[in-house]
């Protein structure tokens, strides 16, 4: 079942990036998800069945 995932969400990924933070923000969905790691800025493109993959939690501010 795909995911409610939308823009301005922050998701709670399984994995911690390397500056510590396990929180990171949508700024885009498509084929990729662009996000924004909400510890240090750094923002990536995700293939989006590997982001689903390493979510954790969903939350909508
Ligand atoms: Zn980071």
């Amino acid at each position: 079942m795909p995911m409610d995932i939308q823009v301005g969400d922050i998701l709670t990924m399984k994995k911690a990036h390397p500056c510590g933070s396990k929180e990171w923000e949508v700024l885009r969905i498509g084929a990729d998800f662009r996000m924004k790691c909400m510890g240090c800025g750094h923002q990536i493109m995700i293939p989006r069945p590997k982001a689903e993959k390493g979510i954790k939690k969903v939350m909508r501010p």
